[in-house]
């Protein structure tokens, strides 16, 4: 019989609960026990309410502390030489992660095309692996003894090997998947032995542009694993499978999932390619966006695909793992019933994926109430007034020009002349330490035991004995600290029409940290003034230039959850003129150094590098909309994090920001060689301070990381600052890094 089916679940928790309990942990509040003990029970409560929900096909192992691409280096035992004398699995686990005193964290990337970031697996030259199946399989029993026969998940070798890094030159990590497939294998084994009679393998590279090497070690893996125990369900998301339909459709394994949220065109390829004795899953509900599913159009899919394959061979799930998704909407009592009719998050999708199924086992009346619902609610949304507004529409058509007034060397020598900096200007990114003191003053407010006046009062203090700090480290362009914002997108969000926040829709980006991301529902446009208040105040305390700091249009779209009723382009163009009438209003105001923040730019690039040119010119068009407005002598900042970006540099370049920033100090300084290669026109600030670690860097470390950067880049060009906000980091450590990366900036101006 058809079977309702989920890849994966939200593992932080309604209210954060692991979040809680990690930090706790880290400080060393609570004992591994204890952290061990609330993962537990977050697990039990989640195949609980899996089971509840009507889904007959519940995962275990999509449960990971930090990030399950770490989990899988544990896995295989592919643990870096510099973390194998840590012999505390918990202590080895996070100092991987997060680094310790003495070994630096391992590299950090995006999952794809998501906002979620996983620890990239390092390997080496003559690498050997070696199987811990301790995880996998204390979950699925964890599980059993609940009475629930689940579906273990684990990621790929093909996709691990893809992402890993080589940290040898000379190293293909694919001509490692002879030594891998035993290890899997292996583990394959132990978990049939426990009972599992399916296994979940996410092989998500499947949606990417192949290499020959890609593809033969595809074949070569999945001969072997498709025969060594449990039935595979060969899992593919994010993308059309295209080129590679035929090879995912006949690989060894007993089944196949597809998205068809993001691939519906991919439908009939598959249904052609896949061979008359396998499973189908069709993810027809949206792993990664929190909009309901229409269950007319998602049961066309399930039609079609049942008509070819009959109720045996087919499997109904969300579109990818709902680890993207926020758990439950019942509890959004913030939002008013017309735009939560509207949405469905991790608990009502499962909701949606067990009406589906029901409705294809007998007939669509046995799910008449969720049908008629679903369509109730996608006819209000289509007629509803409060997304269409003419005016935004209107002012989006008109064409604005992109350009500034200047190239960027007239501009230069204007700035110059205003700023008179020194050479290796010193700044940081925006954001300082977000303390206890400052998110309980936030959360006063919010509950109204702090009035509006107390609260600014709290604000202007916190603003000033920041600038204070940054005047006596001798930073040269200061900013005044965002004690403010919550979040960089919300904060705007909140600001803007067009947008709705939940209460709880936290969605995790990295480690312990999750993101609340704002819903954008209809067009946009900004009320008022966001950012001058604070910014004015700030530079009415100094002499010192002060920098204004805002999110870029992509970054906002980029971080929302955003509508499907209209292309992303033109959501961005919306949010693009906002920003732009932020930056003009800015300048207005006397601020002449604005940093416009786009860490998202990279992440919204299409998986498929066809589709590449086409995102790259509206994305690069709604950042110059935003800084276009302003006089030559304002200086516009752009900031980016995480990414790779040498496939991207002739884009970075037409932003045409006057000074960007980058992270660099956790990957040792490789994008530079971009930047450099590229012979890169306009100034950059290389981070030479890995602020994701709480190692504080010596300034001999900076000062080499910046002689680094000047081999390749003029050093008129250079800036020095941190890689990133200082929001989640502590004052001392803010402090003593600060003075050390301003001492490293007087080192290489003597
Ligand atoms: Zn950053």
């Amino acid at each position: 019989m058809t079977r309702s089916a989920n890849l994966g679940f939200p593992r932080v928790g309604l209210h954060r609960e692991l979040k809680k309990a990690q930090e706790s942990y880290w400080k060393g509040d609570i004992d591994a026990a204890a952290l061990h003990a609330v993962a537990k029970d977050l697990r039990a409560r989640h195949w609980k309410l899996q089971q509840d929900a009507g889904i007959e096909v519940i995962p275990s192992n999509d449960f990971a502390y930090y990030d399950h691409v770490l989990d899988t280096s544990i896995l295989v035992g592919a643990i870096p030489p510099r973390f194998v004398d840590i012999t505390d699995p918990d202590q080895l686990y996070f100092g991987m992660a997060r680094g310790t005193a003495a070994a630096p964290a391992m590299e950090m990337t995006k999952w794809f095309d998501t906002n979620y970031h996983f620890i990239v697996p390092e390997l080496h030259e003559g690498q050997t692996f070696a199987l811990n199946a301790a995880k996998p399989l204390a979950h699925y029993n964890e599980a059993k003894a609940l009475g629930i026969d689940t579906r273990p998940v684990i990621v790929g070798p093909v996709t691990f090997l893809s992402l890993a890094k080589a940290k040898d030159e000379g190293l293909d990590t694919l001509d490692l998947i002879d030594q891998l497939i035993p290890v899997y294998a292996d583990l394959l084994r132990q978990l049939a032995a426990a009972g599992a009679q399916w296994v979940q393998i996410d092989e998500p590279v499947l949606v990417l542009d192949l290499s020959d090497k890609q593809k033969s070690a595809f074949k070569k893996a999945y001969a072997a694993l498709g025969k060594a125990g449990p039935k595979l369900l060969l899992t593919t998301y994010f993308g059309a499978l295209l080129d590679n339909t035929e090879l995912a459709a006949t690989l060894p394994v007993a089944g196949l999932h597809i998205d068809l949220v993001r691939a519906p065109e991919q439908l009939d390829a598959v249904l052609a390619a896949l061979p008359g004795d396998k499973v189908l899953s069709v993810g027809v509900v949206d792993g990664r966006n929190i909009w309901r599913t229409n269950l007319d159009t998602a049961f066309g899919f399930v039609a079609r695909a049942w008509d070819k394959l009959g109720p045996d061979r087919l499997e109904i799930a969300p579109s990818c793992s709902l680890l993207h998704s926020p758990v439950d909407l019942d509890g959004e009592t913030n939002l008013d019933a017309e735009l939560k009719s509207w949405l469905a998050f991790a608990k009502q999708k499962l909701n949606e994926i067990a009406a589906l199924t029901l409705a294809q086992k007998q007939g669509r009346g046995a799910a008449k109430l969720a049908f008629d619902a679903s369509a109730a609610a996608a006819a209000a949304h289509k007629a509803s007034p409060r997304i269409h507004k003419a005016a935004v529409k209107a002012r989006s058509a008109e064409a604005i020009k992109l350009d500034r007034i200047s190239g960027f060397l007239a501009r230069r020598d204007k700035q110059r002349a205003r700023f008179n900096l020194p050479s290796y200007p010193t700044t940081t990114i925006g954001s300082f330490p977000q303390t206890k003191e400052v998110r309980e003053a936030r959360a006063a407010f919010k509950k109204g035991l702090l009035d509006a006046t107390g609260y600014d009062a709290f604000l202007e203090k916190e603003t000033e004995n920041t600038i204070r700090i940054q005047e006596e480290i001798g930073l040269d362009v200061l900013v005044h600290g965002e004690f403010e914002r919550n979040d960089m997108v919300e904060y705007f969000g909140e600001q803007l029409d067009g947008f709705a926040f939940t209460k709880n829709g936290w969605v995790q980006s990295y480690g312990s940290r999750c993101v609340k991301p704002p819903v954008i529902f209809g067009d946009v446009s900004r009320p008022s003034a966001m950012t001058v208040r604070w910014s004015a105040f700030a530079a009415s305390l100094t002499d010192r230039p002060m920098k204004g700091m805002l999110t870029g249009p992509v970054t906002i779209l980029q971080w929302s959850f955003v509508r499907v009723d209209q292309p992303r382009s033109e959501t961005c163009r919306q949010i693009g003129l906002a920003i732009r009438d932020e930056v003009v209003d800015l300048e207005k105001a006397g601020i002449g150094i604005i940093q416009i923040d786009e860490p998202a730019l990279r992440e919204g690039l299409p998986l498929r590098q066809r589709d590449w040119d086409a995102y790259l010119r509206w994305a690069v068009d709604c950042f110059r909309l935003s800084a276009s407005g302003v006089e030559d002598d304002t200086q516009i900042h752009t900031h980016m994090c995480y990414a790779e970006f040498n496939d991207i540099m002739p884009a970075i370049a037409e932003m045409d920001a006057d000074v960007i920033s980058i992270e660099t100090s956790r990957s040792a300084m490789e994008l530079l060689e971009a930047f450099r290669d590229f012979k890169y026109p306009n100034e950059i600030g290389p981070g030479v301070w890995d602020i994701h670690s709480p190692r504080v860097p010596d300034q001999a470390d900076m000062e080499v990381l910046m002689h680094k950067a000047a081999e390749g880049i003029p050093a008129d060009q250079l800036w020095v600052n941190p890689d990133c906000g200082l929001k989640t980091r502590g004052w001392p450590e803010v402090k003593a890094s600060l003075v050390n990366l301003v001492n490293a900036a007087k080192a290489l101006r003597a």
